[in-house]
């Protein structure tokens, strides 16, 4: 029999990554509290159980993927770690917030489990071609067993250090990516307002010292870069909550660790109020067009 893999969350990130490990073979055992999502599931080739203790049952490595960390620690406190085999790796990919993933890495440590936090970047499109990038926390045997595993839904797999050192650096990442896309935004707007063409801007920037991915891979304007959100009316791709959503816990990060991050304070500003304007579906490139309103 195949080798067992439990998989908690199949959202738009989840199910292409589980999808990708029953593609390599392994049976793997998924739950999501959303029928829709469970339907989905079992079209790709997933068991789908009864419940998330159902899914690790008998599971060697147990994958989670979900919106936050209140719910990732409601999850490894619902009796899936009771209900695992002893020393089964619990892999938490959701993007949550370092005290969050300590306290679930405390909690399957005194289960007799394994754990690591394991955050992704690479989004929807990532996940379905199995290039995403893993930013692993927690102890070295465990990221060795873990790495083979992670390498079938990913192409970078990155050991960052002990536990929640993954999430520090996801964290890390896209604070730079919140603020640079803001940077291409007012650079677009302020082209516009003196004349400049968006594409002489994206000609010259591109291969100059404003390089950047907010820029070469999902540039703010429609037409430079032709595979951007821009040229689908801004269709997430990444949405401005979830933006939002890492904003924010850079900021408790920083507040937390007493560090100054003055543009990631004003960034996460300009996001909050993109998002209350109704705007948190769109994706977070469409900044630009708050940004040109003023
Ligand atoms: P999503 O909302 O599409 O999926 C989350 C899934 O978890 C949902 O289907 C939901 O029903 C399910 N869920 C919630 N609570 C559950 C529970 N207790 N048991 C089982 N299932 C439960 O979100 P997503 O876009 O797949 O993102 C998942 C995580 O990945 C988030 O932490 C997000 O920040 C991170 N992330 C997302 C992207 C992206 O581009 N979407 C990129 C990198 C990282």
């Amino acid at each position: 029999m195949a080798d067992v893999i439990g998989f908690i969350g199949l959202g738009n990130m989840g199910l292409p990554m589980a999808a990708n490990l029953v593609k390599a073979g392994y049976r793997v055992q998924g739950f999501d509290v959303v029928a829709a999502a469970n339907e989905a599931a079992a079209k790709a080739g997933i068991f789908v159980a009864a419940s998330a203790v159902e899914a690790v049952r008998g599971a060697s490595v147990v994958v989670s993927m979900l919106p936050n960390g209140r719910l990732v620690l409601e999850l490894y406190g619902s009796g899936i770690l009771q209900a695992a085999t002893a020393g089964t790796l619990f892999i938490d990919s959701s993007t949550i917030d370092i005290d969050s993933a300590r306290a679930v890495n405390a909690l399957a440590r005194e289960a007799g489990m394994s754990n690591l936090d394991a955050p992704v970047s690479g989004g929807v499109g990532g996940a379905a071609a199995g290039t995403l990038t893993f930013m692993v926390g927690g102890a070295e045997g465990d990221f060795a067993r873990a790495k083979p595993v992670l390498e079938l839904m990913g192409k970078k797999v990155v050991h960052c250090g002990d536990t929640g050192a993954g999430q520090a650096a996801k964290i890390c990442n896209n604070m730079i990516l919140g603020i640079s896309m803001i940077a291409v935004g007012e650079a677009f707007v302020l082209a516009e307002k003196v004349g400049l063409s968006h594409q002489a801007l994206y000609d010259v920037a591109s291969t100059a010292s404003g390089q950047c991915w907010s820029l070469t891979s999902y540039c703010p304007v429609p037409g430079p870069v032709p595979t951007s959100p821009a040229n689908n009316d801004y269709k997430p791709g990444f949405a401005a909550a979830l933006m939002l959503k890492d904003m924010l816990l850079s900021q408790e990060a920083a507040a937390s660790a007493g560090a100054n991050t003055a543009l990631g304070k004003h960034a996460a500003e300009i996001y909050q109020s993109f998002v209350a304007a109704g705007q948190g579906g769109v994706d977070f490139s469409g900044i630009i067009n708050a940004i040109r309103e003023g």
